[in-house]
């Protein structure tokens, strides 16, 4: 019997956290909670810290760790608190970890998944963004430290499993033709276009099939989130653009394919629940229960397929045409959609418009090689700084 693996959750209180520590639940006597990460939700944090006992939680202040550390004493519980993010980093890379979850959402999971990836952990990667803004370093760094990266996000942990185990030789050494990344389409595939401008945050978060967090499923609505993916999918893969084709499969049981050039295409499928690819990533390369039910192919009873509507999906062209021009492209594209959808969230903009602002933003910045994550990081806050323009020239 191996020793216990030690995880670290980041994100510990999202959708994708909750979810690893189920299925790590269910696993006890493989897997111990190392230390956790919380953000605004420290009651939560506080109860996740009693409930799995990890050595460290890490929070974003100093302030917000004095609270936790009061309400750990009045539970007895000896879990050290760190703080910002000198202490995710620390989490990260601790010696005694062998799993990173990397699961904050946006820009801010970058730097704590990337030290990860250089004290080359296990790496279960949820949190695309970091790897959209920084794909060439980050890869660069996976190579560099032996670390061992798997896909999170749905579709790539499908394409992961469609994949012969030395795909790295090159996806036309391996006889791939082409990635099929399958979209749900989201809440608004069938929205007439006009209404488009009057839809809800609400609307816009209640997505068919999948429970997520408030910004992915924004992404998926405006189908951002597939833009992001496409990107996603090429740095894991090293895949041109031009292989990767969108399919829109409203069903969400199809998570994505591989076609090959002697005409097989292999698919994964599985009922839409995120502690499929957990399990698979947490314990590759073997299998382990996720707690996820049996998928019922009778009840299911069909499978639709259509190409994905761009005129009703902006996001996905410009998410394209930024894969295409590479460089500092993907950074600029993720910083403004960050902050077009918090605005979208407050209820500043309409749902159309955060296409319309991602677009301009992209338009003013030009593209530039980014070989530093000080540049990584320049792109992104001179996007940030053009989209904040935008909107007081918007609001006004
Ligand atoms: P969520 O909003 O439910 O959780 C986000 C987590 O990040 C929380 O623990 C929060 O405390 C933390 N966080 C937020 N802002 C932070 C900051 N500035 N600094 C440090 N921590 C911060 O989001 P989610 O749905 O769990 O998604 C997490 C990541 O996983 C995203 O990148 C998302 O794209 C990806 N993902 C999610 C799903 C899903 O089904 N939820 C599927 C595929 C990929
Ligand atoms: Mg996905």
């Amino acid at each position: 019997m191996s020793r216990m693996q030690q995880v670290t959750v980041l994100g510990a209180t999202g959708s994708i956290g909750l979810s690893t520590l189920d299925v790590i639940g269910r696993h006890a006597e493989q897997y111990q909670v190392f230390a956790l990460s919380g953000f605004s939700r420290l009651e939560q944090l506080l109860a996740l810290c009693v409930r799995h006992r990890p050595r460290f939680a890490a929070v974003p202040t100093a302030a917000a760790a004095a609270q936790l550390r009061a309400g750990l004493r009045e539970h007895g519980c000896s879990t050290e608190v760190l703080e910002g993010e000198a202490g995710l980093s620390a989490i990260a890379s601790a010696a005694e970890v062998d799993v990173v979850m990397a699961a904050i959402v946006g820009a801010a999971g970058l730097k704590p998944t990337l030290a990860a990836v250089e004290a080359g952990k296990k790496v279960l990667l949820a949190n695309k963004e970091a790897l959209v803004m920084s794909g060439a370093l980050f890869m660069d760094a996976v190579r560099h430290s032996g670390a061992v990266l798997l896909p999170i996000d749905s579709e790539h942990n499908a394409i992961f499993q469609c994949l012969p185990g030395d795909y790295a030789r090159g996806l036309e050494a391996v006889g791939v033709r082409r990635i099929l990344l399958t979209a749900s389409g989201g809440p608004f595939r069938q929205t007439p276009l006009a209404q488009l401008a009057e839809v809800t945050p609400e609307q816009a978060c209640a997505h068919p099939n999948w429970s997520m967090g408030r910004k992915i499923s924004v992404d998926s609505a405006s189908m951002m989130n597939k833009g992001l993916e496409l990107i996603e999918a090429c740095w894991l893969f090293d895949a041109a653009p031009s292989k990767v084709e969108v399919v829109v499969h409203p069903q969400s049981v199809i998570h994505s394919l591989v076609d090959y050039v002697d005409g097989s295409v292999l698919a994964q499928l599985g009922n839409p629940d995120m502690r499929t690819p957990i399990a698979n990533a947490l314990a590759w390369p073997r299998r382990i229960d996720s707690g996820v039910a049996p998928l019922d192919l009778f009840a299911i009873a069909r499978l639709d397929f259509e190409a994905p509507d761009e005129q009703r999906f902006p996001c996905l062209r410009i998410a394209r045409q930024a894969a295409e021009a590479g460089d500092s492209a993907p950074a600029v594209l993720n910083a403004a959609n960050e902050v077009a959808v918090e605005a979208f969230l407050a209820g500043r903009i309409r749902f159309p418009e955060i296409a319309s602002m991602i677009e301009r933003v992209l338009d003013q910045q030009p593209v530039v090689p980014v070989a530093s994550l000080d540049a990584v990081f320049s792109a992104d806050q001179r996007a940030r700084q053009l989209a904040g323009e935008w909107l007081s020239r918007h609001d006004r």
